[in-house]
């Protein structure tokens, strides 16, 4: 493996889920629904399935998607042309990865905001460019608050190599979603700097308690520098399916599609009218997604504080931030890897999404995207820890 790979040679979640396996534990490590998505899509997919969708798909996705996806952001009141500013791809991974491809090279920095997704960095690597991290600091007089952007750091961050930003809102694995304030604060700099932005949006519709999704791409100056990444998996609990959209400006979507199409050059052809089904027809079982969701946060939540655990505010995602400190803990990652043992939970520590694990070596990720009863099992058993 070339030296610039060596760190990343397997993924936490991949680990994690093993070890569940091997444990016969609950696994609240990698995220992913334990139910399935809305039957109109299920059925949709099965129709293309029996009806012959069975060969590649055209390269930049089946037009109904894109057509599909294009009516989406539209709802967000930023129009997109089908044709030549939507490109459909194997998940947001291979989204982000050949944007990364795409527009950056050796010399060129790309600031990502750590935590950050654990495929950022090798992406960012893969392209052969330089991550700049930037920290996220939890709000509050108590430091227990939702996770803001220091905007301070951000600004100090930019340098002459600058060349994008990635900004992944809402935010996995800390649950914050990004207001006004700060995606402004983005956004200027990202103008006055003349960056690209990579907004990895795969959570958007996953937001709680009056928080709204506002894309980067609607704040001035943004519309033609930002490359909004986003997928089916979250929004329609298919995680598997691995159908990913980019949105941007046609030169911006030309150059992603042209390291896309050496990747995979196309992928999920029966899958493709399913999602444009779904985005079409069931954004209302969306809504009662969400909400079950935001109930399971509160009942994980609830349970992990009983259990002893101080638990910040998650307005978005599957996910929330646990300090392990209260129960006399000090290494949430020492802790992750006993819990199976222990006590037969999984769950993944905060520090592996960032290039200082001192510094959030305290906090454990649990997802709480899972049947009401596997949640109520595993507070049982987090119990057992006081
Ligand atoms: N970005 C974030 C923040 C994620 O949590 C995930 C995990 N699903 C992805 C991207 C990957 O999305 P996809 O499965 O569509 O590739
Ligand atoms: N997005 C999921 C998570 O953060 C996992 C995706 C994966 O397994 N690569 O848990």
């Amino acid at each position: 493996l070339v030296p610039r790979l060596r760190p990343f040679t397997s993924t936490i979640f991949a680990e994690m889920t093993a070890l569940a396996v091997r444990t016969g534990s609950i696994n609240l490590g990698q995220g992913f629904p334990d139910t399935d998505g809305p039957e109109g899509m299920l059925a949709a997919a099965k129709d293309a399935l029996y009806g012959g969708a069975n060969q590649y798909p055209p390269g930049p996705g089946i037009p109904e998607l894109r057509e599909a996806v294009a009516r989406h952001r539209a709802r967000y009141g930023i129009d997109y042309d089908p044709d030549t500013e939507i490109l459909v791809t194997a998940g947001a991974t291979e989204a982000i990865t050949a944007a990364l491809l795409a527009l950056t090279e050796p010399g060129d920095e790309v600031i990502v905001i750590e935590p950050y997704y654990d495929s950022y960095a090798a992406a960012v690597a893969m392209a052969g460019a330089t991550r700049r991290v930037v920290p996220l600091a939890p709000g509050g007089t108590d430091g227990h608050g939702r996770f803001l952007l220091d905007v301070d750091a951000l600004r100090a961050a930019v340098g002459p190599a600058t060349r994008a930003i990635l900004i992944n809102s809402p935010h996995n694995p800390t649950g914050t979603v990004f207001g006004t304030a700060e995606l402004s604060a983005i956004a200027e700099l990202c103008v006055r700097h003349d960056l690209i932005a990579i907004t990895d949006e795969v959570y958007e519709h996953l937001v709680f308690d009056g928080a709204e999704h506002r894309p980067l791409a609607t704040f001035p100056g943004m519309r033609s520098r930002t490359v909004t990444v986003s997928s089916a998996g979250k929004t329609f609990n298919c995680t598997g399916w691995k159908i990913g959209w980019v949105c941007s400006t046609p030169e911006l979507v030309a150059a992603v599609k042209a390291a896309k199409q050496f990747m995979t050059f196309v992928s999920g052809g029966p899958l493709q009218p399913a999602v444009a089904y779904a985005l079409d027809h069931e954004l209302a079982w969306v809504d009662g997604l969400r909400d079950s969701l935001a109930a399971k946060r509160d009942r994980l939540g609830a349970g992990l504080t009983e259990a002893g655990f101080t638990v910040h505010p998650s307005l978005g995602t599957y996910f929330v931030c646990a300090d392990v400190r209260p129960l006399g803990f000090t290494d949430a990652a020492q802790l992750a890897w006993q819990l199976p043992e222990r006590i037969g939970v999984v769950a993944v520590p905060v520090s592996v999404f960032t290039d200082h694990p001192e510094q959030w070596r305290h906090l454990l990720r649990f997802a709480f995207c899972k049947r009401d009863e596997v949640l109520d099992e595993a507070i049982e058993r987090l119990r057992k820890l006081a």
